[in-house]
């Protein structure tokens, strides 16, 4: 989970469109943030830890940062710990060139490319995987498209990439398209992002995707591609349909809203609930309870009052704080006492939160608590950029569904089927990635123990 972002010209404020595209991708990551611009062929790069608008705080901080290509990131870690040297965008000084870089993803080989650049006498200076991708890409003695297409070769794993170098705009993504990485115009200028709703927001019109395995770059004149790598089998993420992406992105051509309006009304049909209301675990689980009070003919009501000010508690990556997170985010309403209610959520993943909010909605007097998930259940880990590597916490992994009934003391549980999510995301199932309902990995895994995203802090630094 991550928000790239970048975009070349000569004549718009680069950094300050950088700033409102990362303000529109900040779900995709709140842990640290940043900016860097290439003004003349010289990079300057400013990241921190914090929500976008903390680490950008002043009018000040966007105006020292002039140039004709800015580059942004928001990041939530999967690989390498939550700390300043992680920050994004990266730069790294090699022997050809310097880069500055941000991913969203996460490889699955960078052990063996790390010894590699180490054996080579490569300093890295950050623990995330993607410094490692920017150190190949400076190292190489080619063009700069050719270097990266030389890097695309060796990377294995998820990469929806952007970098500067050289003045130029670079985008780039893994065969399997892993990671949406979307191209969008304003006039003649070309702006990267990972999602449309960045592109909305900056009023760039979208043009297409990056194909998997191509590289784009901008320089002065325009935008130019190259098909770096074969296109693999597609394996998009659908967990960006059912949660990641923002339900006003467009994702293979069609709005995520919808798609997740159609998993409620699925699951209405699949599993129906005798009861009085349906209410969502809002805000992730709006759409799916939308679609599944259409189907069934409940009314819809709100039960649990947000704060919206707090973020979102998967988004946080200590258990101690998630547990916290859970009382100073929901408050339920006086109209659940007596009441059968269905409760919808797009997923459940540790379980944690599910487990209090049943209490949280019992204890305010709800008569019966049926909870309804429009998606499968989650029993596998993720690596390709999702921070569900460690199948242990995985609440669904080793229980039945009657045992995660019981896990989360919910009156009945049901889930939506694989058929019916793949169905309402209306793309054909050989063009995505369900590896974490399925347990069928579009690639190669890494061996146990290889996906732990602290594995290459020093032992006392991990955070
Ligand atoms: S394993 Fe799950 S979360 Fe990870 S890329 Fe595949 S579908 Fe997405």
């Amino acid at each position: 989970m991550c928000g790239v972002f970048g975009i070349r010209s000569e004549g718009r404020d680069v950094a300050r469109l950088a700033y409102f595209g990362l303000f529109a991708l900040q779900h995709r990551g709140q842990e640290s943030a940043g900016i860097a611009v290439s003004e003349g062929g010289r990079i300057t790069v400013v990241r921190d830890m914090g929500l976008v608008p903390q680490v950008f705080s002043s009018e000040e901080k966007l105006q020292a940062l002039p140039g004709e290509v800015a580059i942004g990131h928001t990041r939530y870690s999967t690989t390498g710990g939550a700390h300043w040297s992680n920050a994004q965008p990266v730069m790294h000084r090699g022997a050809v060139r310097t880069v500055a870089l941000g991913h969203n993803g996460n490889l699955v080989n960078s052990e063996e490319l790390r010894e590699e650049l180490a054996a080579d006498g490569v300093r890295l200076g950050s623990t995330s995987d993607t410094e490692v991708i920017a150190a190949l890409v400076a190292r190489e003695p080619a063009p700069l498209a050719e270097a990266v297409a030389a890097a695309m070769r060796r990377l294995e794993g998820a990469y929806s990439v952007v970098c500067v170098a050289e003045g130029t705009l670079v985008a780039f993504r893994d065969p399997h398209g892993i990671r949406p990485l979307s191209i969008g115009a304003i006039g003649s200028d070309w702006v990267i992002a990972s999602e449309t709703c960045a592109l909305d927001l900056v009023g760039a019109r979208f043009e297409r995707d990056v194909r998997p395995g191509e590289v784009v770059w901008v320089d002065a004149d325009g935008l130019h591609t190259a098909q770096a790598v074969p296109e693999g089998r597609s394996a998009a993420c659908i967990f960006e349909h059912v949660y990641f992406a923002r339900p006003d992105s467009r994702l293979g051509g069609r709005e995520v809203h919808m798609a997740r309006v159609r998993m409620g009304e699925r699951l209405a049909e699949e599993a129906p609930a005798a009861a009085d209301v349906v209410m969502p675990i809002p805000d992730s689980g709006t759409p799916a309870a939308i679609g599944f009070a259409k189907r069934s003919g409940l009314p819809y009501d709100e039960g649990l009052i947000k704060n919206r000010y707090v973020g979102r508690t998967f988004i946080q990556p200590d258990q101690e704080l998630r547990r916290q997170g859970i009382r100073l985010k929901f408050n339920p309403l006086d109209e659940i006492a007596g009441q059968r209610i269905v409760v919808v959520d797009d997923s459940i993943v540790r379980g944690n939160t599910m487990r209090q909010l049943v209490q949280m909605l019992f204890d305010a007097g709800a008569e019966e608590v049926h909870v309804r998930v429009s998606s499968p259940p989650v029993v596998s880990p993720c690596f390709y950029g999702i921070d569900m590597a460690d199948e242990d916490e995985l609440a669904a992994a080793h229980r039945s569904v009657d045992e995660m009934r019981e896990h989360i003391g919910a009156t009945s549980l049901a889930y939506l089927s694989v058929e019916g999510m793949q169905w309402a995301t209306h793309l054909p199932s050989a063009s995505v990635c369900r590896a974490c309902f399925t347990r069928s990995y579009p690639t190669r895994v890494p061996a146990e123990g290889a996906a732990d995203k602290l594995r290459f802090e020093a032992v006392g630094s991990r955070a």
